[in-house]
């Protein structure tokens, strides 16, 4: 197949994410990738700037992480979890338990972070129809949030980037909050919690729980707020008994400078999901945990069980990667790497605030953002990206960058410069 035909076939027949197939968005065909370079069809090189979508922490083609998966394929990609179990869940689980909240205890193996969010609100509702109060089925959660595209994970996200217009009448009603708003690196008010509590006084009994992406809010609108929120958060849930679900499936393993960014409030959730990072960007998965005696309540009412249980539950080939990707964060340096490409992320995005166009710079952990004034043009600005040689897909008013941590400087150097040598030369500045 030649590369015309691949994409003639490809413009009439694949959908992409977010795209429509009356007009689709240009794609580009991508032959490999290794390490933190994507080598597209027509030979070009691209530094990666986007670890697909939060997941390739290690970079491309990873020689452990390959090793892990073809040693698994041998022995089997896949078995059922109903009724059987298998070394690569035993082991990532224990792996897992190690470095979660401590309260922990059961952990949940979905498909993919959309399903994790749903399994995390199911959790919630059986854990209150056990306890007899069927009226705490809704849930509280705060403005420019995004916790998947499945029906409850969408009913959380934030209604205008989540489309709720779109879908209103059927999608479930759910409580929105705004957007906490002390930043990361502000100083603490404590009126920041007064919408919080005013509804939990208000509502609490119709509330199973608030649902949180701690501290940096991805996809709804990449925004870094002060962790004392969640302290808060704590306090306020307790009070007013609604359980707290932390979103960790892009913020989890390193990425904003802590291994998980609960850390960064040392206060633990009651339900936790984590995904993307998980296996190290190499196939879907994703884990919901929560504390013994959460999961024991949920299981002791009516049906006696969680209701819930996908087919590929604990996928073998994706437990052993995702074990193997856990273990090589945890043996490399990277919470320095991470400080590293912080601190370079900092002194070589920061200049961008002096172009007009732009309305803010703002980096944590490996996560760098140049806020536009005005929503770009993708499909101009994504060539431009290609053609300087970097893969960075932006979305709205956000040109961001969150590259795998095996970058190294001088590739950390081509992204940042590539970055801003784009938008100048899209906005002819
Ligand atoms: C990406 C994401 C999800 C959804 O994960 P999928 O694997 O795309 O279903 C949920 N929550 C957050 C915070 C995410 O970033």
């Amino acid at each position: 197949m030649t590369t015309t035909e691949l994409l003639d076939f490809d413009r009439r027949h694949l959908w992409h994410p977010y795209t429509s197939t009356v007009s689709p968005l240009p794609v580009f065909p991508v032959a490999e990738a290794h390490g933190v370079h994507i080598t597209l069809m027509d030979g070009r090189d691209l530094i990666d700037g986007m670890s697909s979508w939060w997941a390739a922490i290690h970079g491309y083609n990873h020689p452990i992480l390959n090793a892990a998966v073809e040693k698994q394929l041998r022995r089997m990609s896949h078995i059922m979890f109903g009724g059987l179990t298998h070394e690569p869940a035993v082991e990532l689980g224990e792996k897992l338990l190690r470095i979660l909240p401590p309260s922990m205890n059961q952990i949940f193996y979905a498909d993919s972070g959309s399903v994790a969010v749903e399994v995390a609100m199911k959790m919630a509702i059986q854990y209150w129809q056990t306890e007899g109060k069927t009226s705490k089925h809704h849930f509280a959660t705060i403005r420019s949030g995004y916790h998947g595209d499945t029906w409850h994970a969408m009913s959380v996200c934030d209604p205008i980037t989540g489309m709720h217009g779109l879908f209103s009448g059927s999608l479930p009603v759910q409580y929105f909050l705004p957007q906490p708003p002390i930043r990361f690196y502000d100083e603490w008010d404590d009126c920041a919690m007064l919408p919080l509590e005013n509804l939990l006084e208000n509502r609490g009994d119709e509330l199973a729980a608030l649902i949180l992406e701690p501290v940096v809010q991805g996809a709804g609108g990449m925004y870094f707020y002060h962790p004392q929120f969640l302290v808060k958060a704590r306090e306020l849930c307790d009070r007013y008994h609604v359980l707290l679900i932390f979103d960790e499936i892009a913020t989890g393993f390193g990425r904003t400078g802590k291994l998980f960014a609960w850390e960064w409030a040392n206060i633990e959730p009651d339900i936790i999901c984590i995904g993307k990072a998980l296996t190290g960007g190499y196939m879907t998965l994703s884990a919901v945990a929560t504390t013994k005696s959460i999961a024991d309540q949920v299981c002791s009412g009516k049906a006696g069980c969680f209701m819930h249980g996908p087919t590929f539950m604990g996928n073998p080939l994706a437990c052993a990667v995702a074990s193997a990707s856990v273990s090589l964060l945890l043996e490399s340096n990277w919470e320095e790497k991470v400080h590293q490409i912080e601190r370079q992320l900092r002194t070589e995005l920061s200049p961008a605030v002096t172009f007009p166009v732009v309305r803010e710079v703002r980096v944590l952990g490996t996560i760098g953002v140049i806020e536009m004034r005005e929503a770009v043009d993708i499909e101009r600005m994504q060539a431009a990206f290609v053609a300087e040689g970097i893969w960075v897909r932006p979305f709205g008013r956000l040109v961001y960058i969150m590259p795998p941590y095996i970058i190294n400087e001088e590739e950390l150097h081509v992204l940042c410069r590539g970055l801003l040598h784009v938008i100048a030369k899209c906005y002819g500045l």
